[in-house]
């Protein structure tokens, strides 16, 4: 059998680039990149056509958050704050047009930013992750059935959840009871995963059944796009070097390779910001070296999958045994 293999892209929304907006709310800290140049407020929907260039030509499956009130500046749904609706609503459009066939679409809670305040809308001082960690499913629930029905309301079916940074790792059996309530209550689906883990010092690892009905994906091999966010570098010396970690350019070495000798499965995160790479789109240039590679040298080994069709193997593996 060959293994599933499949890209996990955090963070992507209509226009606004949450990271720089994290940066500055949560983190409290000047938004630029490690070399200092300043972050970029808003990423052209023309990114997101480019995008779908590369995961179009080299097949790639996996998912594709969006964060559906991103940074508070608006939602999905009304649109973002000092752009025209339009933009919003055609990001979406060719989000569902292009990508549906190849991806699954989840939130990433709600802003991946500050915390809402569902009682009043209002912003509590906090950012998402923090302020999970102490709640309860009595409160959670209601968090992410908010999310799950933003995205439901602009006509995206999102058959999963991601967390933003470690989102409910310390309220895990909490947070995992309000995605199956939040799940049936929105889509009235039984079966969805949720993506948190990352364990890619476990090569070995593969997904798992948190509970009935909801499968853990989680990331084996690590967001290696990350480092072009913070260089000004773009020649192909560069984007090579950073492929090699993941696959070297005789498909022989790197962490992908690491994973399947381990006998785990390659699941690959990267971030929307880290293919962006503060507009220089190095991060996008790394990935479509990654779809070459994998296509030259290793689809008799691994197949490109969704997560909920990764999740429906490990389902299947599960009832067989
Ligand atoms: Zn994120």
């Amino acid at each position: 059998m060959k293994a599933p293999i499949s890209l996990l892209v955090d963070d992507p929304c209509p226009l606004i680039h949450v990271f720089r907006n994290h940066w500055v709310d949560v983190h409290h800290k000047p938004p630029t990149t490690a070399d200092g140049r300043p972050l970029l407020e808003h990423i052209p929907n023309s990114f997101l056509d480019r995008f779908c260039d590369v995961m179009e030509r080299w097949r790639i499956k996996g998912k594709f958050s969006i964060v559906p009130a991103p940074a508070g500046l608006g939602d999905v749904v009304v649109g973002i704050e000092g752009f025209d609706p339009e933009l919003t609503h055609e990001w979406i459009a060719t989000s569902l047009r292009r990508l549906g066939p190849i991806c699954d679409f989840c939130p990433e809670m709600i802003t991946h930013n500050l915390a809402l305040d569902l009682s009043t809308g209002g912003f509590f001082d906090v950012g998402e992750a923090e302020w999970s960690q102490t709640q309860t499913r009595a409160t959670l629930t209601p968090y992410v059935t908010h999310a799950l029905d933003l995205l439901k309301r602009a006509g995206v079916d999102a058959n999963g959840v991601t967390s933003p940074w470690v989102f409910g790792i310390k309220s895990e059996p909490e947070y995992i009871a309000s995605i199956v309530a939040a799940q049936k209550a929105v889509y009235g689906r039984d079966e969805s995963w949720y993506f948190l883990h990352m364990l890619w010092s476990k090569p070995e690892t593969r997904p798992w059944i948190a509970t009935e009905g909801l499968v853990a994906i989680p990331a084996t091999v690590a967001d290696w796009w990350w480092e072009t966010i913070d260089s000004p570098r773009t020649d192909d010396a560069f984007v090579s070097g950073v492929c090699d970690n993941m696959l070297t350019e005789d498909g022989k070495r790197g962490q992908i390779i690491d994973v399947l000798e381990a006998g785990g499965w390659p699941i690959v995160l990267t971030h929307w910001q880290s293919l962006f790479s503060n507009g220089l789109e190095t991060g996008l240039a790394v990935l479509e070296e990654l779809g070459r590679r994998l296509d030259q040298h290793l689809l008799d080994r691994v197949e490109w999958m969704k997560c909920s069709e990764v999740a429906a193997l490990v389902r299947g593996n599960n009832r067989s045994t």
